[in-house]
């Protein structure tokens, strides 16, 4: 009898959290802001939408790079349309998380050609959420990167291994200045390295590092996560987590375990400004410490 209580309980506290996401979900927009002329950022705004996309409409093709979560899709890709004034031609998929793909399907029944890294495809393949089986599948998938060309703008896939997943791409844009990082940048944020789909803190740092290193004051940047930013900007979130990553590794070489350094602090300096509901310090520590067992 009292289990079956708490079977009731836990069924109508369930219920109650998702119709309290329902509702997160209800009121979350997409806004368009335009970077370069016919070029434009896109943003979840009134909660989690997924990451940040951008589309970029030329005179012959319209190109655009990720798409956001499968309950929003329908959502998106309205808005999508809005922006650009015609369907989408071609779609970057920068890595294989849902808040990335989940509107594949809905670009790909409308005829659009998706872009991918080989290990999405694979990752999707063995994938039975919304976002994977054939419905969601990148239909080119490239090793090292693949160039596409809206009118006189190229834009250039760029792999970097074993970083945020192990199907990590960042697209730079020089004609117009702009880099969209994919989650190997979270402006201001404290990172999510996904080690378990591959992902390293050495590779994230050296993903980092390639794109800063194509750059310059006057290049916008756009993260997979928060707002957009610059050279600066990212420089300071690679400089927060390689000093964090140099602390932990440092007290691992003290012979401290993962919870006597989660209580000394390391990251204590960085709480105030990189510290979000989804990677604490504590967690950035514990992936950190994970990685150090798992990749040196
Ligand atoms: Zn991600």
């Amino acid at each position: 009898m009292r289990q079956a209580n708490f079977a009731v309980l836990a069924l109508s506290s369930l219920l109650a959290l998702t119709t309290a996401i329902r509702a997160q979900e209800a009121e979350i927009t997409f806004k368009s802001t335009e970077l370069s002329p016919g070029f434009f950022m896109i943003e979840a705004e009134g909660g989690f939408g997924g990451g940040n996309m951008a589309v970029l409409v030329g005179d012959e093709i319209v190109a655009m790079i990720d798409n956001g979560i499968v309950p929003l899709s329908d959502k998106l890709f309205a808005h999508a349309l809005e922006t650009t004034g015609r369907p989408v031609d071609v779609l970057v998929n920068t890595h294989v998380h849902g808040d990335h793909t989940g509107a594949n399907v809905n670009f790909r029944e409308a005829g659009t050609v998706i872009f991918a890294h080989d290990n999405i495809r694979k990752r999707l393949l063995a994938d039975d959420s919304p976002t994977g089986g054939p419905g969601g599948l990148p239909d080119v998938t490239y090793a090292e990167g693949v160039n596409f060309h809206v009118g006189d703008i190229e834009g250039r896939i760029r792999h970097v291994p074993l970083a945020h997943t192990d199907g990590d791409s960042w697209v730079h844009f020089p004609a117009i200045n702009i880099i969209h990082a994919g989650d190997v940048l979270f402006h201001s944020l404290f990172p999510y390295i996904d080690i378990d789909n591959g992902g390293t803190v050495g590779g994230y740092l050296a993903a980092q590092r390639e794109i800063l290193a194509v750059a310059d004051d006057d290049t916008q940047i756009i993260p997979g996560h928060g707002m957009l930013t610059d050279k600066a900007g990212m420089q300071a979130d690679h400089d927060m987590l390689a000093r964090s990553y140099e602390r932990v590794r440092q007290m691992v070489a003290d012979g401290m375990d993962a919870d006597e350094i989660v209580a000394a602090d390391p990251l204590a300096e960085y709480v105030a400004d990189f510290d979000w509901n989804f990677i604490s310090a504590e967690r950035l520590i514990r992936t950190i410490y994970r990685d150090l067992g798992a990749n040196n």
